[in-house]
């Protein structure tokens, strides 16, 4: 069953066994086989003993709300607003049942044996199409590092570039699973605020100079310029050169995190940091949003510059990516409409986030307002000043409907006013009873 931890609801077997007292034990004894009572005081005792053996960096590591409420999302009746899965129903799944199946038959060799660490040279080269339907027109395969998902090529870079006690920009909100890796890495971790158009130049400007002047090292700027997770906030495009010219002033990397950019709502999408700047920006993608995370295939399109350490260092954590997978990638590159796929999502992700929209204004009470997202898988709702989002989730669990508290997306310890509903995995009937149910419960919070 379910426990609390001071934050988050999680069933975390490690924290249970880090509170077995004699009290709990005897408790046990009680109604547990003498075995039972081995086994939980052997593994009690081993916690303890190798407590003492973790490292800072491990101490560092969060849980990712995101994570916690995974499980509690998928119980049956509840409508999940929480976890940005994409929506994997309107994909061949039959047909790639069959291609799977070939690369095995005829290519199982070299599917199921290593492959080399940067990824291989098919996907590489395709990975150049795909970034050239945003407007990145010079990639050369020879420059992307394929990794286990963005997730890692986060990682990788952050152990490329950063010591503890390293400076890491990041938006204030931003992604969850960036701000678990920057902390685990020990990295100090500075937040720039964004308005309606997405980081505020000045402001950046003034927090690089604040920092530096103090003496921090500030490496990069993590941003996630297109549709922002959480808030589906978009950096404009009249700000992105300033934002890169910023950085390459104060000599700072660009980490751009764009898994959502070809997945904007109307008209092209828009065009990447990396686009006009090779050398200065490391561009990171991802076919978790436009085909399949479980594949965890995401790349990294790095300066050439700095393609070798950041190489070395991918090859170091999974010697290479996964190979079959890779070709499975490749095959639906080459022999499936993606793009055909990607029209199919954006038409299929603006319904959903229309219908988020109208139940919001539907059924919330007055004093909240969110966001009106070009693309991308969320809409960032704000309550008045004072409400603390976290309890609340508890209360929204009872009335049938997830979603994730605000303070997960930021790197202060201060209760949020936010709340994250992602409109990608439900459909919109489900979307608006989820927000129906949710709207008492917020209605209680402003009013209460
Ligand atoms: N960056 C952002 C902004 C994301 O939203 C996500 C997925 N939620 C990721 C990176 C991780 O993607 P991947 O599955 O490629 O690791």
């Amino acid at each position: 069953g379910g426990i609390e931890n001071n934050r988050f609801p999680i069933d975390n077997m490690g924290s249970i066994l880090g509170t077995v007292t004699h009290e709990t034990l005897d408790a046990a004894a009680a109604v547990l086989p003498a075995e039972a009572i081995d086994a939980i005081e052997r593994a009690a005792t081993s916690a303890h003993r190798h407590e003492i053996l973790f490292s800072e960096r491990a101490a560092n590591i969060k849980q990712s709300a995101v994570r916690d409420v995974f499980d509690i999302s998928m119980r049956p009746g509840l409508v999940s607003l929480a976890g940005g899965s994409p929506y994997l129903q309107s994909l061949p799944l039959e047909r790639l049942g069959q291609t799977a199946a070939k690369i095995i038959a005829e290519q199982g060799m070299t599917a199921l044996q290593y492959g080399g660490g940067q990824g291989t040279e098919e996907l590489r080269t395709q990975i150049c199409e795909v970034m050239a339907a945003e407007g990145i027109l010079d990639a050369d395969p020879a420059n992307i590092v394929i990794t286990a998902g963005s997730q890692s090529a986060q990682d990788v870079a952050t152990k490329v570039f950063c010591n503890p006690g390293d400076v890491v920009l990041v938006e204030d909100p931003t992604y969850v699973g960036a701000l678990n890796t920057f902390e685990a890495y020990q990295v100090e971790v500075e937040t720039v605020p964004m308005d309606g158009d997405g980081i505020v130049p000045d402001l950046l400007e003034a927090k690089i100079a604040a920092l530096q002047t103090a003496g921090k090292n500030v490496k990069f700027l993590y941003t996630i310029p297109s549709f922002n997770n959480p808030s589906g906030i978009t950096l404009s495009p009249e700000r992105r050169q300033s934002v890169v010219d910023i950085c390459r002033r104060a000599n700072i990397l660009v980490l751009e995190d764009n898994p959502y950019g070809l997945l904007r709502f109307d008209g092209k999408p828009l065009i990447p940091l990396r686009a006009a700047n090779p050398d200065d920006v490391i561009y990171m993608g991802s076919f978790s949003k436009i085909f399949a995370p479980g594949l965890r295939i995401g790349w990294a399109l790095v300066p050439a510059h700095l393609q070798r350490r950041y190489y070395l260092a991918s090859e170091a954590v999974t010697l290479c990516p996964p190979t079959f997978n890779q070709m499975l990638v490749s095959a639906y590159l080459r022999d499936y409409d993606w793009r055909g796929q990607i029209e199919t999502y954006r038409g299929l992700y603006q319904e959903r986030c229309e219908a988020m929209l109208a139940a919001l204004a539907e059924f919330m009470p007055d004093g909240l307002s969110w966001t009106r997202p070009d693309g991308g898988f969320f809409v960032w709702v704000t309550l008045p000043d004072g409400v603390d989002t976290y309890p609340l989730l508890r209360k929204a669990i009872d009335a049938g409907v997830v979603f994730i508290p605000g303070a997960a997306f930021t790197h202060s310890d201060d209760p949020s006013n936010k709340i994250r509903l992602a409109f990608s995995a439900v459909p919109p009937e489900s979307i608006r009873e989820g927000v129906r149910r949710l709207a008492p419960v917020l209605r209680e919070a402003v009013e209460g």
